[in-house]
């Protein structure tokens, strides 16, 4: 950053940050920090984006279970330049898969001695074949997994699983995304998971551990971001972005001039807002698809009938994917309550149908994840839309397409649905501070 900062000394450079979620506040603190004052307009009363934690009667619920994990040592330093060092507890990941009627712990390739004998075998035997094969993908996310796990843990899990999370077919989903986040065992964990071997010590996955805050919601983070970022405007929704004459235009008629514009917004909203855009362009919007989630929260009596910090559901008969237990991880409701998490994923711009919210605490009560439907002294629902990215054949020529685009008006992409990418806490944060290099180089 020193290096940057000669570059502009003696100019005051204009920087409207579009969006105070973790990434633009991560962006405005990061140029703050190099001698650049930025504005950052958020829509909402509140900062902190996806991570924002709303309270209600003494309960606080995340938008979903908003765990942090960190892989890169930078972060606790930045956590700790935040003043929060002590402020997480760090916590080892208790997940688990239900299904059959049972929950096994997460992963399932080296969790399967708990299962039913027949799905237990479907599972070996397919991973065996698959690994004594060594078949190529087609670059699907569906012939992916076959190829790599085979076809039992398929039909068992990463199928249903998958196709209820994005709701999209496995074969029209590309493997672009599974990175990190699908831990990828050898055989012989394998057999030792289906003999109930796999040793309970051995960290596996992305998510192994994590870092929650010691009382109240992930809110914490983003809060004390906000803090220190002094030019933030809330209730200050963008409405058009004015490439020619470098502006964007506020809900409120205020046009504010940029010579950098750091857009952390759903993508598909920016290439709405923006003008002039070529149609050819605006075409492209239309390959970026991406699932919404709802959030149906609930205030309990009485304590979590698990002790998972979250369970993944993958059976069709279910109406959710996953079901958290915050309270196992968290200080996050009144002595004598409990919070659970149910999430119910829809495509982007959809509801879900009639009379979920019942069909999911029926299916609560009958799987054994909550005691009864008279012990919910209330609940609280909240949408995250965009919340997963479809990872499409066309996404990434699309996205390519429209950030070389703006890159030519001095827009900057950041963040996880300004990039249209699939990415965490930690990412936006890093997200944030690469853009505001970028900004102050150029
Ligand atoms: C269901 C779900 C679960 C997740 N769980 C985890 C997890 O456990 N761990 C983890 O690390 N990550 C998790 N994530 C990812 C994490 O939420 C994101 O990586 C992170 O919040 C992205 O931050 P962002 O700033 O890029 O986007 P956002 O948080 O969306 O911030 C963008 C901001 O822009 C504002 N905005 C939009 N349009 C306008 C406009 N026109 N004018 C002004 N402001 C505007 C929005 O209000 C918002 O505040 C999860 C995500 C989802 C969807």
């Amino acid at each position: 950053m020193a290096f940057a900062l000669e570059l502009c000394a003696g100019e005051a450079m204009k920087v409207v940050i579009v969006g105070a979620g973790l990434s633009g506040l991560s962006a405005a603190w990061h140029l703050a920090q190099a001698g650049v004052e930025a504005q950052v307009f958020e829509k909402e009363a509140e900062a902190g984006g996806a991570c924002r934690t709303v309270v209600r009667d003494g309960f606080a619920f995340d938008f979903t279970g908003h765990l942090l994990h960190l892989r890169l040592p930078e972060s606790r330093t930045l956590l700790q330049q935040l003043g929060l060092g002590h402020a997480f507890r760090r916590h080892k990941r208790r997940a688990g898969i239900l299904l059959a009627g049972r929950v096994t712990p997460y992963p399932i390739q080296i969790h399967t001695a708990r299962l039913p004998r027949e799905i237990r075998r479907d599972c070996l035997l397919g991973f065996i074949q698959a690994w004594a094969q060594k078949r190529e993908d087609d670059g699907s996310f569906g012939s992916w997994v076959l190829s790599r796990f085979g076809e039992g843990f398929a039909r068992h899990f990463f199928f249903p699983y998958n196709r209820k999370l994005f709701c999209t077919d496995p074969f029209a989903l590309t493997c672009e995304w599974v990175g990190r986040y699908v831990p990828r065992p050898e055989l012989a964990d394998v057999v030792d998971g289906a003999l109930g071997l796999f040793p309970k010590s051995r960290a596996v996955g992305y998510n192994a551990w994590f870092l929650y805050p010691r009382v109240g919601g992930i809110g914490l983070l983003p809060q004390t971001l906000a803090q220190r970022v002094p030019r933030l405007f809330l209730n200050s929704p963008v409405v058009a972005v004015r490439l020619k004459q470098r502006q964007v235009l506020l809900a409120n008629g205020q046009a504010v001039p940029f010579d950098a514009l750091i857009a952390t917004c759903p993508l598909p909203q920016l290439l709405a807002m923006a003008e002039p855009v070529p149609d050819e362009l605006r075409e492209k919007a239309k390959e970026l698809a991406a699932v919404g989630v709802w959030n149906l929260n609930l205030a309990v009596r009485g304590q979590a009938k698990r002790r998972e910090h979250w369970i993944y559901c993958p059976e069709e008969h279910l109406p959710f994917y996953r079901v958290g237990f915050p309270c196992n991880h968290g200080v996050l409701a009144p002595e004598g309550f409990h919070t659970v998490s149910v999430e119910v994923s829809v495509p982007s711009g959809q509801e879900p149908p009639p009379g979920w919210q019942e069909a999911c605490l029926d299916a609560l009560v009958r799987e054994g994840l909550l005691s009864s439907r008279s012990d919910v002294a209330f609940s609280h629902v909240a949408r995250v839309d965009p919340a997963y990215v479809i990872f499409n054949p066309r996404r990434t020529q699309a996205v390519a397409a429209v950030r070389d685009f703006f890159r030519k008006a001095n827009v900057f992409l950041c963040g996880r649905w300004a990039e249209w990418k699939y990415s965490t806490m930690e990412d936006a944060l890093w997200d944030g501070a690469a853009v505001a290099r970028k900004v102050v180089q150029r």
